[in-house]
Formats: C-alpha cells, structure tokens, sequence
C-alpha cells in the first residue's frame, strides 16, 4: 500500500457525503435521514438532491444547539432538529474538544465563512467542481494531497519506509484469510545452515503455541560439531567478507531487505503458528525487520570505510523469540552491516522464523561463510558459542539473568588484540506508568491496555506496573476492566483475536504461578469473565493466560520482570509522588517509563526522576503532541538507532 486508508484533500470528504446523502435519500423506505451539517453548499445541495417535492418524514437537518443558527433561520420548509450534548464534563470534554479542532480547521466552513477575505464563489464552491479541476491538474481523479508525505517516502533520503498491510481493507483481510487456510499445514524447517560439514543432529517437533495440534515445523539442533565447522568457516570468512566494500555489503542487505518485504505474506502465517503473533503484530514484525536492514545498509553506505571500520570477526549473535524475526534481523544486520561475520543462535522456540531470515540473507547474496545459523539451546549452543576463543563479541537480546551469565563468561577471556570481548546486552526491566488525576482517564485507558496486553504483555517494554493517584484510581480501573473485558482472547491464526498465547507451557505456568503467590498474599487479582467453558478448551489447547490486573501494597512485591499480560497496579497518595518514583527506580534499570498528566510540573518531575531508557509522556491533550525519548529497545516507534548498531561492532 503506498497511501493513506484516509482522504488527503477535503474536497474529496465532501464529495463522499454527497454521495452518501444521494444514497440515503434513494431509500425512502429503507432509511430516514438526517443531514447534521453547517456547511451552506452542503445543506442547499442536499435540498437539490431530494428534489422539491418535500414530503415529511423524507429527511431532516440537525444543527448543533448554539451554533449555524444563522443557517438554519434560511431554512423554513424543512424540519431542523436542534440537539445538545448533555453530561458531565467528564464525558463531553472530549467531544466539545473534538468540535473545536474540527470547527476550528481552516478548511472547515465554520471557520471559512469567519474570513471576510474570502468571496462567496469560494466559499459555496461545488465540491465535485473542485475535485474535477484537480483531476485536470493532477492528472488523474483522487489524487493525494502534494504537500503530505507518502508512507514509502517518509524517511526522505534516509532510507524507503517498508511496506505494511491495510487490515482494516476487506480485500485485504479476504486475501489473508485465504493465505492462512492455504498454509494450515504447511510445515517448514529449521537446521543448522553451516557453511562447511552437513548437520546430522535429530530432527525434533516445532509446535503451535496456539494449538499443540498444529505441527508448525521440525528444527534439527546444533552438534557440538556443527558448532565446530560453523567456528572454523567464520573463521576463515572473515577477513573476506571485512574486505568487502562497505556498499556491496549495504546492497546485498538491502536486497535482502526485498525478499523479506516480498515474502510478508508468506511469512505472516509462519509468525503467527510458530511465535503465537496476532496478524497486526506479524505485519509490524516483518516491517521491522526490513527496516534494520535497510536502515544499517545505510548507515555503512553513509560512513564507512574499511581501513579505518575495523570489524571484529567471528561475532555471535543471540536473540529471544519475542521478536523472532525482528530482533534477529536487527542483530545480523548490525553485525554484517560492521563486516564481521555471524554465528546466529535463535531462540530455542522460534528457530523456523530465523531460518527463514538466513535463507533470504544467503539468497540476497550474503556468504555462507560470514552468516551461519545454528538452532539450538541456550544452555548448550548459546553458552559454548560465548566461551568459544574464536568468537570475538557477542549480541544479546534477553533476560537480564542470561546478560549477565554471558559477561561472566566473557569477563575470563580477551580478543584476539588482547582486548575485552564486547557485549551488546539490551535486556528486560520493570516498565511504570504513572497517572495522575488530571489525567484523561480514556486516553489512559487506551494506553494501558495497549502496552501491557498486546503482544499478550511479551514485549520487553510492556507496562508493568501502573501507578495511579488514589483518588483517579476507582474510576480508572473501573473503565479498564471494561476495556479488557472487550478483547478477544484466542488463536491468532483467527484475524478478529486481540490477544494470542503465551509463548509455552512453561512461561504460562510461571505466570500463573506468580499470580498465585501475589493472591495467597492478599492481592486482589482480577481478570475478565471469558465463561468457564471457553477458559477451559483455550488452555487445553494451548498456553493461553487470561490477563491479569493486579493490585499491589507496594512496588517493592514485584521482584522480577512478569513476562505476559499481567499488569500491576499500585495506588499513590499525591504527596507521595516522588517516594513512588523512587520505588520505581529501586526495581533496577526500567526499560520505558510513561506519565500522563496536564500538569506541567507533574511532567518535570517524572521526567526529572525517570531513570529509564524510553520516556513516554502523555500530556492529555486530545489530538496533541505525545512526546518520546527514545533510547534503545524494541516497540515504541518503530527502529530507532540501537544500542548494538554497526559503529559498536568494531575494533
Ligand atoms: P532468555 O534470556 O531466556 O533467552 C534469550 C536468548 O538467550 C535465547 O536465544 C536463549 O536460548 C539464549 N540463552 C539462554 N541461556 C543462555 C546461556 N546460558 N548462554 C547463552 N545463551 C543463552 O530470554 P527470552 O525468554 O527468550 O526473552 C524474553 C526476555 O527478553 C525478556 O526478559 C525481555 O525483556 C527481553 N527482551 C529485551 C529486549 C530489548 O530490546 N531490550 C527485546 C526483547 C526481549
């Protein structure tokens, strides 16, 4: 898709109601009408549309109370209902918001018809007329507003932006649907891809974490002689593929680059059976991984030169299977990007996805020799892989407790120059969220609910801990529980699931046995009614948790990262704001931290304190500026410069 599922051009808006209007009033018998608008052109072509023979209950205007009064007295022979939003302020401040941004547009006729500068042609000038004369300029009819990026363009020069999928298109979803019945048994494979020797290891099951049933592939394991030839050709590769010109090596990522954005719609139904992805989360996945390809392609091709980017060698590249292709990706392309060569060790649940990623590398015309796959576990592949003298720097992605397995390993040995052998960790941490009671509690809401259960709360930023001022509290969690009451729980391979499996047994069991300890202390622990019967057919089916909201005493009982959709909460008295973001920051290193708040001194404060690599702040406002530091790690926008980045992965 290269546009936008919206119009650029006003016109072309005003033209789709007139059609609209056309339709509806082609139903008489079907459909009673009501045109609310307070657009002049709008209401007199309405009028023309039905023709003048009026007969009561044809149609009717509605005007807001208060506002085009002064059209609506024009008009005597038609009924004009008058209506006015009633409640609170708490529940109109976003509509009366929404009016003001809509009426205060300089296209809207609200505030054309303000301007004296303007003529009365222009202002009641056909719409249709309008979209005809830009056809005549542009070409062709619809065309997008020039002045408005387009998707594939909007990294300028930089780089092209990779190509997603529309899913709120009914083609596009009929598409999917079909792809996904075509691959339901499709199985795929993983071995170990060395460029000397021929793995002989077992070939072992990979299964569905939505469906035990549903046999997603094989994976056959790394030998320790699989590791040894695979060492050995890294070896000998390296100073070849370190000779390669910095843009060779940038054109065949970026070739790369294409083959993974052609196979998107091969690689979806791959991600959801094998990672338990919602499609949403599949697409964004495989956009990710395009644009660390494309995005450190550039970055060699923009600053690199080889007698003075000395890379490092043999590097081993380790990564967790949260982002199975993305965060593999992003590490290789890194690595390749710096002209070391790669010993990649996917995480033991996703090797199908990561063998997938190395097949188009190798297509695009990456060596063998300077990117290798070896499936296996941790405890034995990863680890040998790390204390191996060949390897001369290690990328990690994972639990802190493996990062830090990994720099003790590496604390015992140098490089081959007699230097410390680097170690690129990103790692896990306990994202907060503090809301205080200025907060719009919908715009909190729909933050929360995002961050800490898509991905069914497996992302390494994912909120964990929601702070919240005692006094916001009731209501907020009143309307989250709502919120989570609608999501969908279920198989991912069906497009209308919110919220997929765990990634294993394992980890669900982990999850409930945390919730179990936090209930047997007290806690109140809330989840949403799924009914007794599908609760039970989800989790004999697969690792499904149902998310948990959790009421914590203090932020000293969360002791370690929850990987899955469980979120804490814990109410904060107003005077003890900067007490909690202490708590907070005595958790360890938080990955992101969140505030929404109108109260600038609030935003200062948080921000003062925060002690966190990404800082979301929220300040309210609808349709306003939402501010993001990034740092590093996975999620918020999209990629962003990484810690592990090409320029790291040198001598
Ligand atoms: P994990 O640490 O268990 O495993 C990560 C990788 O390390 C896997 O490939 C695993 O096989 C390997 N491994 C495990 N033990 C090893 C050992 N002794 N020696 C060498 N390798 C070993 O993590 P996971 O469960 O796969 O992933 C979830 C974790 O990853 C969470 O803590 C999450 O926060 C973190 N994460 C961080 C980021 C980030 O960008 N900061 C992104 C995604 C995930």
């Amino acid at each position: 898709q290269s546009g936008y599922p919206v119009y650029t051009r006003k016109a072309y808006t005003d033209v789709a109601y007139l059609a609209c209007a056309r339709k509806l009033l082609a139903a008489p018998d079907e459909v009673y009408p009501q045109f609310a608008t307070h657009n002049a052109h709008t209401m007199a072509a309405v009028q023309a549309l039905a023709g003048p023979d009026y007969t009561p209950g044809q149609y009717e205007f509605q005007c807001l109370h208060g506002m085009g009064e002064a059209l609506y007295d024009q008009v005597h022979d038609r009924p004009c209902r008058i209506y006015a939003p009633v409640g609170t302020h708490e529940t109109l401040l976003a509509y009366l918001v929404r009016r003001l941004l809509e009426n205060g547009a300089n296209t809207s006729f609200v505030n054309r018809i303000a301007d004296e500068s303007l003529g009365l042609a222009e202002l009641v000038q056909d719409p249709v007329q309008t979209v005809a004369t830009l056809a005549a300029q542009d070409g062709c009819v619809g065309s997008p507003h020039p002045a408005i990026t387009l998707p594939p363009d909007l990294y300028g020069a930089a780089r092209a932006n990779s190509r997603g999928l529309d899913l709120a298109d009914e083609r596009t979803l009929a598409d999917l649907a079909r792809r996904f019945a075509a691959d339901a048994s499709r199985t795929w494979q993983a071995e170990p891809l060395i460029a000397r020797g021929m793995p002989q290891g077992p070939w072992q099951p990979v299964r569905n974490p939505a469906a035990a049933s549903d046999l997603v592939g094989q994976v056959r394991e790394a030998t320790l002689d699989d590791m040894q030839s695979a060492l050995d050709a890294a070896t000998m590769a390296a100073a070849a593929w370190a000779a390669t010109p910095p843009a060779e090596r940038a054109a065949r990522l970026e070739a790369a680059a294409a083959r993974l954005q052609d196979e998107l719609a091969a690689l979806l139904p791959l991600l959801v059976r094998e990672a338990g992805k919602t499609c949403a989360n599949a697409v964004a996945e495989v956009r990710e991984a395009v644009d660390f390809l494309r995005y450190y392609a550039a970055e060699v091709r923009r600053d690199f030169d080889n007698a003075s980017h000395v890379p490092l060698g043999p590097v081993v590249c380790i990564s967790p299977w949260n982002f199975p292709l993305a965060i593999f990706t992003g590490q290789v392309a890194a690595a390749l990007a710096a002209g070391n060569v790669v010993l990649a060790k996917p995480a033991e649940q996703t090797p199908l996805v990561a063998a997938a990623a190395v097949r188009a590398l190798h297509a695009a015309g990456v060596p063998r020799g300077a990117l290798q796959l070896l499936p296996g576990r941790g405890e034995t592949v990863g680890a040998a892989l790390v204390a191996d003298a060949r390897v001369q720097g290690v990328l990690f992605t994972g639990s802190t407790e493996v990062a830090r397995l990994l720099q003790r390993t590496l604390s015992r040995r140098l490089t081959a120059g007699g230097q410390p052998v680097p170690l690129i960790a990103e790692t896990g941490g306990q994202n907060a969220l503090v809301v205080d009671s200025s907060a719009l509690v919908e715009q909190a809401v729909a933050d929360i609910v995002s961050s800490a259960f898509d991905s069914a709360g497996q992302r390494c930023s994912a909120l964990r801990l929601l702070c919240v001022q005692e006094e916001a509290a009731d209501r907020l969690l009143y309307m989250l529980r709502g919120a989570v009451q609608e999501l969908r729980l279920g198989d991912p391979r069906e497009l209308a699931t919110d919220i997929g499996p765990v990634i294993d047994a394992e980890a669900a069991g982990l999850i409930e046995s945390h919730l179990r300890t936090l209930q047997a202390r007290g806690r109140r622990v809330w989840r949403p009614a799924l009914g007794a019967s599908r609760a039970a057919s989800l989790t004999a089916q697969g690792s499904f948790v149902v998310p948990a909201v959790v009421e914590l005493a203090s932020v000293a009982e969360l002791e370690r990262e929850v990987f899955g959709p469980v979120l804490h909460v814990l109410r904060y008295p107003r005077d003890r704001l900067a007490q909690t973001l202490e708590q907070i920051n005595a958790t360890g290193f938080g990955l992101t931290q969140g505030v929404h708040t109108r109260i600038d001194e609030t935003v200062a404060q948080v921000v003062g304190m925060a002690r966190a690599g990404n800082l979301y702040v929220n300040r309210n406002i609808v349709g306003a500026v939402v501010g993001v530091q990034p740092f590093g790690g996975e999620g918020l926008s999209g990629t962003g410069p990484k810690a592990g980045g090409p320029l790291n992965l040198l001598r």
